[in-house]
């Protein structure tokens, strides 16, 4: 055993529908602007970038039924509906075409985004992470294992009314090729949980709103804003 000098921190992870085992949660990588309405509706057209990637630290991560605060330093909340894809395996370069054999599961997930940091950042060419990756800004669901991308509905509801309502088919890059792609930039690992973008839709988020959260085939992500 290490004798670390402080206590080691906690390994943050997921439950696994079906099982008394727990996935462990070793990056949090995410893509941006991966369907085409949210980036129509971000002033964007969807086919004139590469994706665009960004990373949360791994104990970002809410398992179900953790405490979901609202952050500080934002005045402007937003919600992100994604499917969150959970690898088994890992490797650089992996070709689009082996990149499911990677795949553990999949979960629904929200990408929490201060959106007035966020545009701060955009407008001065600086980091997202203050946007992104603060602390509890990816609440997770359960991962439903099994390799094949889910298809059908993407859906958020905020205190039971619709406001992102989109389809998987919608996604401009696939999970495969998000798999691959990011792989070209990170060894990827065992582990790593990957969230694929958002439908259009985004909007705030105040204390007290109640989240829920569906992909289908993926799994159901509700919190209530702490
Ligand atoms: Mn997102």
């Amino acid at each position: 055993m290490t004798d670390y000098a402080i206590p080691a921190p906690a390994q943050p992870s997921l439950p696994i529908e079906g099982s008394a085992q727990r996935f462990p949660v070793h990056r949090i990588y995410c893509i941006g602007r991966n369907y085409g309405k949210h980036v129509k509706e971000m002033g964007g057209d969807p086919k004139d970038q590469p994706p665009i990637f960004f990373a949360k630290p791994a104990d970002a991560v809410v398992a179900p039924g953790g405490a979901v605060p609202y952050p500080p330093s934002t005045r402007n909340l937003h919600h992100e509906i994604e499917l969150v894809v959970a690898l088994k395996g890992g490797g650089t370069k992996v070709p689009a075409d082996k990149a499911l054999d990677l795949v553990f599961g999949y979960a629904a997930g929200v990408d929490l985004t201060r959106r007035d940091l966020q545009n701060q950042a955009k407008d001065a060419g600086a980091p997202w992470d203050a946007s992104k990756g603060f602390d509890a800004s990816a609440p997770t669901s359960a991962i439903r294992p099994g390799s094949v991308p889910p298809s059908g509905g993407i859906t958020l509801s905020v205190n039971g009314q619709t406001k992102q309502d989109g389809e998987l088919s919608d996604m401009i890059w696939s999970v495969a090729e998000i798999i691959a792609k990011c792989s070209e930039l990170w060894t990827l690992q065992p582990g790593d949980l990957i969230f694929t973008g958002t439908p259009d839709g985004v909007g705030p988020l105040v204390k007290g709103d109640a989240v829920v959260g569906e992909v289908a085939g993926a799994g159901t992500v509700e919190f209530t804003i702490a």
